[in-house]
């Protein structure tokens, strides 16, 4: 089955065909560095991160370039507040930014292209579009003519007529048509600026974006991501540009995600409801977070609640208590042959490895459905399950121990994608498990004796969350992985 993925353009599921045979070129629409990202941003960042590796494991040559945005109101206005410059702003966040996506378990980009280092790509392209009378000069100021892009408004499904009647933009007397947007702005006071054919000044937002992509990727590539929030008018703007100057398909496949959600409403820096990315990774380690995204498909809002996060921490210490067991039953094993011989299988053998195989089509095959994490992850928890009937036993055959190294290759293939399980964390002492579980056990069975219900249930339920199932034989408890 080939890859599916939902085009925002079409707004259907398509068939997935680079440009160039085999090879792919991925933008990601990158942070403003001028604060610390929130979780919401990380939302954006995992999803890109999981395609690119996912895209990576079924035999693509992926670039993927995400960029900065290091000119911008927002990054001004702080530097004024601060009084500091733009510079020290923005050096800061973005150092911030790779601190805060190396703990989220993604992958350095090929290119993180910055705008402030780009102003000669952007300047060429606004007078490739003021020499096709697509955009207009206006004393200092360039502004791009939206009535000369006929398919002005077909990313967001807006209707420049529409838009017109609904206009709520700030009427701009320099402007000849309310949503014409800005490429270049005049230098104001106190502004950062550089010079250009318009005198000095600095460029919009969207101009950078269709500049650099385009620069580090070809004039007409595979996908341009972000979050839905950027639809309009940032893509809009984007291929209103970008096809203005070139008379070419600037991006075949439009991917966009869906928001997090704090009470029903996005969450924003602007609305004051955000919370970093620093902030809970302090209480839920980053490889909890990418869980708890990846078990929603991207494109649906998720709420962001504490049981949530919870819950998502409990599975993925489950996936780490599994991880490590394997690890540990395998280092005692030693060298055996690693290609299985399915003649040479019992039944019970041929059960497992036939179940494994259809899972793990079923796992290729979810994430090849417009990146179905929700059932990929399902199913990988499916595979714990029967990994773990074999790691129980400590009777293991030739054939059950071979199983066993088929069993961790493929968790290592799934994990190059979905990034859940960081194998340069500290892993989960097996004997430090025992000796706590042990401990649960006898204070719960201290409640039990008090006739403190809930408490006692508490322990048991907050075990088994995690795969710890405790099962009471007469006055013993004895317990075992799920
Ligand atoms: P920004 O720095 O605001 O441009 O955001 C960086 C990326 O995060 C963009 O792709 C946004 O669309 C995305 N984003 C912002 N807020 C959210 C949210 N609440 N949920 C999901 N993605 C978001
Ligand atoms: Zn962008």
């Amino acid at each position: 089955m080939g890859l599916k993925l939902h085009n925002t353009f079409t707004r259907t599921k398509e068939e997935f065909v680079p440009v160039e045979k085999g090879k792919v070129k991925f933008y990601m629409c990158g942070p403003t560095v001028y604060d610390y990202i929130h979780i919401g941003n990380a939302r954006a960042f995992i999803a890109g991160d999981v395609l690119r590796r996912f895209m990576k494991y079924i035999g693509y040559d992926v670039t993927y370039v995400l960029n900065l945005t290091d000119i911008d109101d927002k990054i001004i206005q702080r530097s004024q507040k601060e009084g500091v410059s733009t510079e020290s702003i923005t050096e800061k966040f973005s150092k911030a930014f790779f601190e805060d996506i190396d703990t989220l378990g993604i992958e350095k980009a090929d290119a993180y292209p910055r705008a402030t280092e780009h102003v000669e790509e952007i300047i060429v392209l606004i007078k490739r579009l003021i020499g096709q009378a697509s955009a207009y000069q206006v004393g200092g100021d360039v502004y791009y003519d939206v009535s000369k892009f006929a398919n002005y408004g077909k990313l967001s499904g807006k209707n420049i007529d529409d838009l017109r009647a609904g206009a709520r933009v700030a009427v701009d007397e320099k402007k000849r048509n309310p949503h014409d947007f800005a490429l270049w702005k005049n230098q104001k006071p106190g502004e950062p600026a550089w010079e250009s054919p318009w005198g000095m000044g600095r460029p919009g937002w969207h101009i950078e974006c269709s500049a650099m992509s385009m620069k580090y990727l070809g004039e007409s590539f595979d996908i341009h991501a972000g979050g839905q929030d950027l639809i309009f008018p940032h893509h809009e703007n984007e291929i209103a540009q970008s096809e203005g100057a070139t008379k070419q398909k600037f991006v075949k496949y439009w991917l966009h995600n869906g928001f997090l959600q704090i009470e029903g409403e996005k969450m924003a820096k602007s609305l004051g409801n955000f919370r970093t990315v620093r902030e809970i990774v302090k209480i839920y380690p980053g490889r909890v977070l990418r869980l708890f995204f990846l078990q929603k498909h991207y494109r649906s809002p998720i709420d962001l609640t504490d049981q949530g996060l919870q819950a998502a921490a409990s599975a993925s210490a489950r996936l780490k208590i599994f991880y490590d067991k394997l690890n540990k039953v395998l280092g005692t094993i030693g060298n055996i042959r690693k290609e299985i011989d399915p003649k040479t299988l019992s039944k019970s053998e041929t059960k497992f490895f036939d179940s494994f195989e259809k899972m793990k089509s079923a796992l290729t095959e979810a994430m090849s459905d417009d990146l179905n994490t929700p059932v990929a992850i399902s199913v990988l928890f499916d595979m714990v399950r029967e990994t773990n009937k074999l790691l129980s036993r400590d009777d293991l055959t030739e054939n059950e121990k071979m199983l066993l190294v088929y069993s961790k290759k493929n968790f290592d293939d799934f994990n190059s994608f979905l990034g859940l399980i960081d194998s340069k964390e500290e892993s989960v002492d097996s004997k430090m498990v025992d000796a706590l579980v042990t401990l649960l056990i006898e204070l719960r069975n201290e409640l039990r004796a008090k006739k403190e219900w809930e408490l006692s249930d508490k322990i048991r339920d907050q075990l088994n969350a995690m795969g710890v199932v405790l099962e009471d034989k007469g006055r013993e408890t004895e317990w075992r992985l799920k």
